[in-house]
């Protein structure tokens, strides 16, 4: 469990000043000329040797990242950094948390990135139902002009302007490349890689895009030393993490965690427990929706960090945690998240915009128990003709929920399927019938 000294994010529930002096009080802003005079590569080397790996999903080395910017720029070309503040990935809700109670350790954090990196401008887009984040954040921002500590001209000697942007509420903006368009002021999608952001991004300029949280954490990592970030948790995956857990516990909540910490003690200390007790426990699905379920027996005491879930053909993504317990309908809730990624797909790549409809309508099938058995290989059989065929990975988040379902609950959709042919006579109800398939 995480000491209450290792904390990153002291006032995550809001119950202290969100604002600069607030801030100060807890830590914001202290040293951070000092960690700007000790130069850029000494900052990216600490990032690296913290160990931290990116907090918005994918769980890529950030000190690695930042090394990719050019460290001069040989044509002219600005640098900059781009704060992927569009948090839509169901059941996250960490960084709206950051941006609404503790603003400055993002701004703070925007200019260490920036200034290691070589860019002078950052821009943090928001996503466009987050009203009272944006405010906030804003209101910090401008705070942070005014004390001079961002600005042309701030007391920190690297001149640095930081603007924010809001979203019009597309999950798809999410995506880095589609998220450079739509800063462009274009339709938000996701653009073939490569060339990757480092070398062609916002404007055609060498861009980071980086998650709230991983900048959020940087100013602490760079104050208390890489040694100690990379001293909490388990090898190649340490460090704090916020964890969003929802569902069927006794009291969901946002929480700051060791990472790796295991599912059982992160219920037990922070939740009160499953609903129920352990025993009503079904499902997991333990990084937001785009990662496969994960059934009771096998995440009871995993450890929840990204080489584990991993491991069990999941994944810690935005650390996410939705709890099913036995009450749950299982191939409904996953026909419900495969809704979500038909309704959020950009419609470029065909796997995807016909892929994430076609599999929708047959899981809302099975739901009833309106198919046929051999319609379960066939449904896993599109997954993998939709996932790693696609442009950007809204193809595999929508593939995998279904490929976890299959894998995990086959016995369920065919337990359903044998209870409706028993009351049923399937051929009459035209499931196999192309035009009764396509008006549902
Ligand atoms: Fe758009 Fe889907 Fe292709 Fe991504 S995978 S670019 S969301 S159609």
């Amino acid at each position: 469990m995480l000491d209450d000294r290792d904390r990153i994010f002291k006032n995550l529930y809001g119950y202290e000043d969100w604002g600069l002096a607030g801030a100060r009080r807890r830590g914001a802003w202290d040293g951070t000329k000092a960690i700007i005079d000790k130069g850029r590569d000494w900052i990216v080397g600490e990032m690296k040797a913290s160990g931290l790996r990116g907090r918005g999903g994918a769980g890529f080395p950030t000190g690695l990242k930042w090394s990719f910017m050019p460290k001069e720029s040989t044509d002219g070309r600005p640098s900059y950094l781009v704060v992927n503040a569009d948090e839509s990935e169901p059941g996250t809700c960490k960084d709206r948390e950051i941006m609404r109670h503790d603003p400055h350790l993002l701004v703070e954090g925007c200019l260490l990135a920036s200034f290691a990196m070589g860019a002078q401008a950052a821009y943090i887009y928001v996503r466009g139902e987050f009203i009272r984040e944006r405010e906030h954040l804003q209101a910090a921002i401008d705070q942070a002009y005014e004390a001079k500590l961002i600005g042309k001209d701030n007391v920190h000697g690297w001149p640095f302007d930081l603007y924010v942007h809001h979203g019009a509420g597309a999950y798809i903006c999410g995506e880095e490349t589609a998220l450079l368009e739509s800063l462009e002021g274009k339709k938000g999608q996701p653009r073939l890689k490569p060339p990757f952001p480092a070398n062609v991004g916002l404007y055609g300029c060498p861009t980071t895009v980086n998650n709230v949280e991983s900048i959020a954490v940087a100013p602490d990592i760079l104050r208390r030393g890489a040694a100690w970030f990379a001293g909490i948790g388990r090898p190649n995956n340490v460090g704090t993490k916020l964890f969003c857990i929802s569902g069927h516990v006794e009291r969901p909540c946002n929480v700051e965690e060791a990472m790796g910490i295991t599912f059982r003690e992160l219920v037990e200390t922070h939740c009160g427990g499953i609903r129920g007790g352990w025993d009503n426990l079904l499902a997991v699905i333990p990084g937001g929706s785009s990662v496969p379920l994960v059934p009771a027996h096998e995440i009871a005491d995993a450890y929840m960090d990204f080489d584990t879930l991993r491991g069990l053909k999941s994944g810690l993504g935005t650390a996410a945690v939705i709890v099913m317990d036995k009450s749950t309908d299982i191939v409904r809730a996953i026909a419900r998240i495969s809704y979500f990624y038909k309704h959020e797909s950009c419609g470029q790549c065909t796997p995807c915009r016909e892929g994430t409809g076609w599999m929708w309508r047959v899981l809302t099938r099975m739901a009833d128990g309106r198919a046929h058995k051999r319609e379960i290989d066939m449904l896993l059989d599109v997954t993998t003709r939709v996932e790693g065929h696609t442009i950007c990975a809204l193809g595999d988040a929508a593939a995998w929920p279904v490929q976890g379902l299959i894998r995990h609950f086959r016995h369920e959709i065919e337990r359903r399927i044998d209870e409706f042919s028993r009351n049923a006579n399937i051929d009459d109800v035209g499931i196999l019938d192309p035009v009764a398939q396509a008006a549902e």
